[in-house]
């Protein structure tokens, strides 16, 4: 089979992804979820003309006279009456404008005495009120649709009174590892063994990103192996396997996938790390099988598999985001796959951004993965190129600059 290329293996999964069902959720448990329909405000905020400010409430044409303080209105008590010529009320902010009385000078701006009340400086009528509904009215559009809730959405909600929401629900994720050599975090690693970082990896991306990781745990390079844990695949939106899908003697997980309904999409894409990618359906599931090195299989995720679980999510957006920064160093030409450089930018003080990707590509490699903040991007082909060109990258750890 001919390497796909990477945009061709993107379209074709995304058109076989449809966003999943919604569900109604606690305000309190939205963040990260994404909105169904734009949603809208239960009251007006403020509900009612309040004070902007401490001081004193009185009527605007009064303000050279001294004025009687015949009482207080507070955050969440008014002052009950209405105001006479010659009156004024003490007034604290956020607390019910009062009635009869259209302007509150800043105690900063006064002079008291007892209950006299001079006014030294109040030059605009209606000063230092908010009025009712000036941040926005019961009705009223607050979040639109697809958007993923941060905290400044979920508290403008909240000032809304709005309780519970309409969010797509979470893709859930099955996870499987297969490898002779894996063993647990936290295992005594006895000869020829190594750590499983993967599922801790795709445990936290799918997190990260909206989904829920159901962890089937880790298959020998066996037949029996692999098919025990694969008849736990139930109940799931997406299933992603990790390691045996290169060209090994041991790389079997695509033919026993296949014995128990895997149809393949593709297998191979033209691109550097990450090229024995498998992607199909097994059993109505979108399955992905995952080369084993961490930073192939996690350059995998960014490409294929976040758009994907966005997709589902129905998220505005389709993945993690592109610039351009200065290559900091000389590339020499690029070859037949697309190439994925694991890169460190930065941004001066002028907002200039500037990529080194001079860092070990090996891809077994996971702390060169973890010092990156993007991923320089080349395309299949790409001309040699020098210190200052722009170079395309993929931000996925926007806002950490090293310098
Ligand atoms: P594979 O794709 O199974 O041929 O594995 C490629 C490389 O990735 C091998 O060096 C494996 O030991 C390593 N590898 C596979 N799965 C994992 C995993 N879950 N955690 C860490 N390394 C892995
Ligand atoms: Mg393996």
């Amino acid at each position: 089979m001919a390497l796909l290329p990477v945009y061709e293996a993107l379209d074709r999964i995304l058109n076989s992804i449809n966003p999943l069902n919604a569900e109604l959720i606690s305000l309190h448990d939205a963040l990260g979820r994404v909105t169904v329909e734009d949603v809208t405000s239960n009251l007006t905020q403020p509900p009612f003309d309040a004070s902007a400010m401490d001081g004193y409430a009185i009527k605007y044409k009064d303000a050279s006279k001294t004025l009687d303080i015949v009482g207080i209105s507070q955050a969440g008590k008014a002052y009950p009456d209405t105001i006479k010529s010659g009156q004024a009320v003490r007034i604290f902010t956020g607390a019910p404008m009062v009635s009869g009385a259209d302007t509150v000078v800043i105690q900063e701006n006064v002079l008291r005495d007892g209950d006299k009340l001079t006014i030294n400086n109040c030059k605009t009528r209606g000063s230092n009120i908010r009025a009712a509904g000036g941040d926005f009215k019961e009705g009223q559009c607050l979040v639109k649709k697809n958007i993923t809730l941060d905290a400044r959405h979920i508290a403008l909600l909240a000032a809304g009174n709005v309780a519970e929401i309409d969010v797509y629900i979470r893709p859930k994720v099955a996870l499987l590892a297969t490898g002779d050599e894996l063993l647990e975090v936290g295992s005594e690693i006895g000869p020829d063994k190594i750590v499983n970082s993967n599922i801790p990896l795709f445990k936290a991306l799918i997190a990260e990103h909206g989904g829920v990781a159901i962890n089937l745990g880790t298959a020998k390079d066996t037949e029996e192996d692999v098919k025990a844990k694969i008849a736990l695949v139930k109940d799931v939106d997406m299933f992603v396997s990790i390691g045996g899908v290169s060209v090994g003697d041991y790389d079997i997980i695509q033919d026993v996938l296949k014995q128990s309904g895997l149809k393949v999409d593709f297998w191979k894409v033209a691109m550097q790390p990450g090229k024995p990618i498998v992607y199909g359906d097994f059993n109505g599931i979108p399955y992905f099988g995952m080369p084993g090195n961490p930073s192939s299989a996690y350059v995998c995720f960014a490409n294929f598999m976040l758009p994907a679980l966005n997709k589902m999510q129905n998220k505005a957006e389709n993945g993690f985001q592109h610039s351009y920064a200065q290559l900091e160093h000389d590339i020499k030409e690029g070859g037949d796959r697309m190439n994925f450089m694991r890169a460190i930018y930065n941004e001066n003080d002028k907002g200039e951004k500037f990529v080194s990707s001079n860092l070990s590509q090996s891809s077994s490699k996971l702390k060169t993965l973890a010092d990156s903040n993007c991923l320089l991007v080349r395309d299949v082909n790409a001309p040699a190129t020098k210190t200052g060109d722009l170079a395309k990258i993929i931000l996925i750890k926007p806002g950490v600059f090293c310098s």
